[in-house]
């Protein structure tokens, strides 16, 4: 694996929180329990909940989670308050994590955010996305372009086993606005290095995934937007990587709506053609939140 831009870390220490043992009867509609939470900074982090024995879902899909609302004030009753999420954890594992932002003012993630080990929360299983192989030609090289918590469905692309299997090349790019905002992906991708398992997958050189960090506000080895590196033919001459070519390269996006939009228009100026489920393709979008 190569790292192209090694970002400086910063001294703040996430806090992490382990479970005790999880409650033992759920009381929640579709409850999981909580079992880790990990703070990254003031506006993210990430918590690892217990998975439904029957859920089956592909890496880069994502499901509805959240908390009951408040009671209504005229009848009482309360009433699921839910969320798109991917699913940040690959499909064999375990358990189920997700990356989150923490809007304060937000009607979920005000309160999402105070989550602890043991509490539950609610997990529609019912998986769905674009960000998958399925949706997918074969190709030689794949680009996963994500700004922000758009890294989620990615971090459970690259833990499993099947993209190294269908490309020679994984290239992840993550552009944020400060340098602590990239440390969750950078932590991920160190850690798939020194994994035993992954490293045979990563191959000989631990190259076959490329991570391309980039930030926009605070001052990095890499700045500036994916877009504006891609059209100035930054990211090429990086990577010592021509061109995109719709032959070869295959695409995952997901960022906000103005991202996604530029990172589009580009792909298509490259022959590329959007993909789906039903109708396979060359790239595939997916919004990181609405707004
Ligand atoms: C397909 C899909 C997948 C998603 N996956 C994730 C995920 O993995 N992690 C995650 O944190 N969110 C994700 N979201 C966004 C998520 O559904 C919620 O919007 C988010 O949790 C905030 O909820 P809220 O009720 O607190 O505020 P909301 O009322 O939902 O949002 C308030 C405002 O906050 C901003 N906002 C919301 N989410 C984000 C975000 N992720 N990054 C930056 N700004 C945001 C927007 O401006 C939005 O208008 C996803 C959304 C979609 C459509």
């Amino acid at each position: 694996m190569t790292e192209q831009t090694p970002v400086t870390q910063t001294d703040a220490t996430p806090a992490t929180s382990a479970a005790p043992s999880p409650k033992a009867t759920p009381t929640l509609p579709d409850a999981q329990v909580v079992t880790s939470v990990k703070h990254w900074t003031d506006r993210l982090f990430s918590f690892r909940v217990s998975r439904p024995q029957s859920l089956r879902f592909r890496s880069g899909e994502f499901v509805m989670i959240g908390l009951m609302g408040d009671p209504d004030p005229k009848t009482g009753r309360q009433k699921p308050l839910l969320r798109a999420y991917s699913i940040a954890s690959p499909s064999w594992d375990e358990e189920l994590e997700f990356y989150s932002i923490k809007v304060q003012d937000g009607p979920l993630t005000s309160r999402l955010q105070h989550i602890q080990p043991g509490d539950e929360l609610i997990l529609r299983p019912k998986p769905v996305g674009t960000l998958v192989h399925d949706a997918l030609l074969p190709g030689k090289r794949l680009w996963l372009f994500a700004t922000g918590t758009g890294i989620a469905p990615f971090a459970s692309l690259i833990r499993d086993p099947e993209t190294f299997e269908n490309y020679d090349q994984i290239i992840l790019t993550h552009t944020c606005r400060d340098v602590a905002e990239l440390d969750y992906g950078r932590e991920l991708v160190d850690s798939l290095r020194s994994d035993e398992m992954m490293q045979e997958l990563l191959g000989d050189g631990l190259d076959k995934l490329t991570y391309y960090p980039t930030t926009t506000r605070e001052e990095s080895p890499r700045m500036g937007r994916i877009t504006d590196l891609l059209r100035n033919g930054t990211v090429f001459a990086d990577l010592g990587i021509d061109s995109i070519s719709a032959e070869t390269d295959r695409a995952m996006v997901c960022g906000s709506m103005g991202l996604n939009t530029d990172i589009k228009e580009i792909l298509e100026g490259y022959g590329l053609r959007e993909g789906a489920n039903s109708d396979p393709a060359e790239y595939v979008v997916e919004k990181a939140f609405v707004g």
